[in-house]
């Protein structure tokens, strides 16, 4: 599936560096006894171009982090920046603009328009804030997604593997900055899920895009340049040129060590 750099894909990449960085980001949820530390003081940088996996137990903060760092959700403390945009800075209007241009997200849920068919369903958030698509980018995209001969079908007419495709095609449509993914292959079988990971690792080995995806599956981390792991709102490791192997085994000692603490 990955292909040698083209030109185009050689300008696509063009852009290095951070598209995300997170600094001493701390999330409390609640007061007094409901009082929940879902971050505690995580520093992580999410490269331009490369695709990260965040791995952790359930309730370790993973999808707090996306949330905090997206302008999802309030942080509490630290920083959280979007290329060199601090989050904190912001407006709730400044905020849904920046979502709108800079940042993709999706979710483990497709969360498809029904009454809409697939490439309706990719440009729908832009339709709806009055942007016209870049044409060749839109192009380049639905010809890396797979989907030709089925854009004009409605969500119930493909499979779960190729809805979630339409949805990280929507996600990338606008040109985000960065695309967090919570979970995207949680309600699919093996084979769709592989379909999905192929087409997120495409997007950014081809498109140049940044990829951040929330996974429990080792198979699916390994798609991944890097993945981090979470435990108990914590930054605990980071893992390069992953292998579902090392992902397995680093998994194995976390889970010894918080057995016997
Ligand atoms: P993960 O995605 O790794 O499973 P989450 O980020 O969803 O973990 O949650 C981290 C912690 O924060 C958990 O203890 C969870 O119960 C708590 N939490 C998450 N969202 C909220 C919320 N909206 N209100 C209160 N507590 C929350
Ligand atoms: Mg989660």
């Amino acid at each position: 599936m990955s292909q040698p750099a083209t030109a185009t894909t050689t300008r696509l990449r063009a852009s290095s560096g951070t598209a995300a960085r997170a600094t001493e980001l701390t999330k409390v949820y609640g007061e007094g006894e409901t009082r929940v530390v879902a971050l505690d003081s995580v520093t992580v940088e999410f490269g331009s171009g490369r695709f990260t996996a965040i791995m952790g137990p359930s309730g370790s903060g993973k999808s707090t982090l996306m949330h905090c760092m997206a302008g999802l959700d309030a942080i509490s403390e630290g920083s959280a920046r979007i290329g060199d945009t601090e989050l904190s800075g912001l407006n709730d209007r400044q905020l849904t603009r920046l979502r709108g241009e800079k940042i993709g997200f999706v979710f483990q849920a497709f969360h498809l328009l029904p009454t809409l068919n697939a490439i309706e369903n990719i440009t729908l958030p832009m339709d709806i804030v009055g942007r016209k698509p870049d044409q060749e980018w839109l192009e380049l995209i639905v010809g890396t997604v797979g989907l030709s001969g089925r854009l004009r079908h409605r969500p119930s007419q493909l499979s779960g593997g190729q809805q979630q495709r339409v949805a990280v095609a929507r996600a990338l449509a606008a040109r985000p900055e960065i695309v967090f993914a919570d979970e995207p292959t949680g309600n699919l079988d093996s084979c769709s899920g592989a379909e999905v990971l192929g087409f997120l690792r495409d997007s950014v080995r081809q498109l140049g895009r940044t990829v951040v995806m929330v996974t429990h599956d080792p198979v699916a981390a390994s798609y991944a340049d890097r993945v981090v792991f979470l435990a108990d709102g914590q930054l605990i490791d980071d893992l390069p040129a992953p292998t579902p192997e090392a992902v397995l085994d680093r998994m194995r000692l976390f889970d010894a060590k918080a057995r016997t603490s």
